[in-house]
């Protein structure tokens, strides 16, 4: 049987780097783990060495289009395919009220939440297309992204709630536009990792939140992704990592 092979971006640290983890471990698996900057990425490096010819740690920045592009190609070259894509790479930037937010700040968040996935698809669509299965295009979504949910969060993070709602329409958009396609935003919880401590850091009505592990949120997640399948008839949900719903 030929293996899985997956995608992940921002695998350097946090979700990214546990979704790596989790996967690597699987049996039948090829794992290619983008990162800014490879040659400091240690962690993924460990992985390769010991898992050799499952983990391949590529440059990928969102929303670069030529590494994008090149990642692509390299893939290409290796496998030939691709059967699941996590857009994992995101940023959070901002704690300050709405009336105060830069602009700066906004577009910045805008580039890497949103261009960032809508790059990351358009330079993946055709490998994954080029899937046995029905290929799967994930997004590492938010709670915060969501407008019945998250706007009532006592955090200001404006960048951070747009550009996660903004890129959950494009997540429903891809299904609608790509039979065949699974397209499935993921919530993986609130999880303690960098960004995770930053935020309850920056925002004290939020200090006490509590916060679980990336291997928790991760194993959540990742059974979410095994068993997404297209729903034509009510079309795609915002998952949570416990397998439920939540409010677009
Ligand atoms: P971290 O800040 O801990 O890690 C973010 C990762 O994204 C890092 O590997 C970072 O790379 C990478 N990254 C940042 N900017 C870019 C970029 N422009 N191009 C490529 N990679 C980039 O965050 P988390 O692990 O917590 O978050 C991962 C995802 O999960 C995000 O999309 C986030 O929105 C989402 N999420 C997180 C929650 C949480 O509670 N932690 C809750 C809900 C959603 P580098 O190491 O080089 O800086």
């Amino acid at each position: 049987m030929s293996p899985t092979v997956y995608l992940v971006s921002g695998a350097n640290r946090g979700i990214g780097l546990e979704l790596v983890t989790q996967l690597a471990a699987r049996d039948n698996v090829v794992v290619f783990a983008g990162a800014r900057n490879p040659s400091t990425a240690k962690d993924l490096h460990t992985l390769e060495s010991k898992y050799p010819g499952k983990v391949y740690t590529v440059k990928l920045t969102s929303p670069d289009v030529t590494d994008n592009k090149a990642v692509v190609a390299k893939i290409k070259e290796i496998v030939g395919r691709l059967d699941v894509v996590i857009c994992n790479a995101g940023i959070m930037n901002s704690f300050v009220p709405s009336e105060r937010v830069s602009l700066d700040d906004m577009r910045e968040t805008f580039e890497v939440n949103v261009l960032g996935p809508l790059v990351l698809f358009q330079a993946t669509y055709q490998l994954l297309k080029a899937s046995s299965d029905s290929p799967k295009f994930i997004l590492i979504a938010s709670a915060a992204g969501s407008v019945e949910v998250g706007t009532k969060f006592p955090v200001p993070f404006l960048p951070y709630g747009t550009t996660k709602a903004a890129a959950n329409w494009l997540m429903v958009k891809l299904h609608y536009e790509y039979p065949g396609l699974v397209s499935v935003p993921v919530h993986p919880g609130s999880v303690k990792t960098d960004m995770g401590t930053s935020a309850r850091e920056q925002v004290p009505e939020i200090a006490d939140a509590p916060m679980i592990t990336s291997e928790e949120g991760v194993k959540g997640v990742l059974s979410v992704i095994d068993s997404a399948k297209r729903d034509e008839v009510s079309g795609p949900k915002l998952m949570n990592y416990d397998g439920s719903i939540l409010p677009w």
